[in-house]
């Protein structure tokens, strides 16, 4: 079993890894992203001892594995810096702070004849609407008010920083309001 942990992994979720929400420990995981605090680009492709083996023990073949960059050392110290600036903090706190501020801010969307569903974890807030978004012209109402997301077809959705402030948050979920009311008016 493969879990991509590349967007949920280090604490996004309010666990450290979303794996352990369904309290499972997967074949083989990746991770990306905030391994480095997204500050540096690091990919890593973690295996329990079984596969590794697999791997190692055979003859090179399909999955042989030696890209040129593979481990670059300054990548790694990046890492290895922004995970322990991670973990010697309060991330869970801050974590579930941001989970109950995006709530409160985009709960009251759930009620909009746009909106499909409204679902928040941990640091990560999804509007789901019920067409697809104009690219063009959410972006725009997004970047007038100060916001930069990238919507994604239905999807709506921010996973900001966690050092994130409370009013920020509100920022968000005032610009994500602003398409909906936009939506509003072209609703027939
Ligand atoms: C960004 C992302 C990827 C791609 O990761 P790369 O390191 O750019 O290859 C894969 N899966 C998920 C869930 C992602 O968010």
């Amino acid at each position: 079993m493969i879990a991509d942990e590349i967007a949920t992994g280090f604490g996004r979720t309010g666990r450290l890894f979303a794996v352990e929400h369904a309290g499972i420990t997967p074949d083989i995981m990746c991770l990306g992203k905030s391994l480095t605090s997204g500050y540096m680009s690091l990919a890593a492709t973690l295996t329990t001892r079984r596969v590794s083996e697999a791997i190692s023990n055979n003859p090179p073949g399909a999955l042989m594995h030696g890209p040129t960059f593979m481990a670059n050392p300054l990548a790694c110290s990046v890492a290895i810096a922004g995970i322990e600036l991670l973990l010697s903090g309060n991330w869970q706190q801050r974590v579930a702070g941001i989970e109950q501020l995006l709530w409160q801010g985009l709960k009251g969307f759930a009620d909009h004849p746009a909106v499909a569903d409204v679902r928040v974890l941990g640091a990560i807030g999804v509007v789901e609407m019920r067409e697809p978004l104009d690219m063009a012209v959410t972006q725009k109402i997004l970047l007038d008010h100060g916001v930069w997301l990238r919507p994604f077809g239905r999807l709506l959705y921010t996973m900001p920083p966690f050092i994130i402030k409370e009013r920020e948050v509100a920022s968000i979920c005032h610009a994500i309001g602003a398409v909906l009311d936009i939506g509003r008016l072209n609703d027939p």
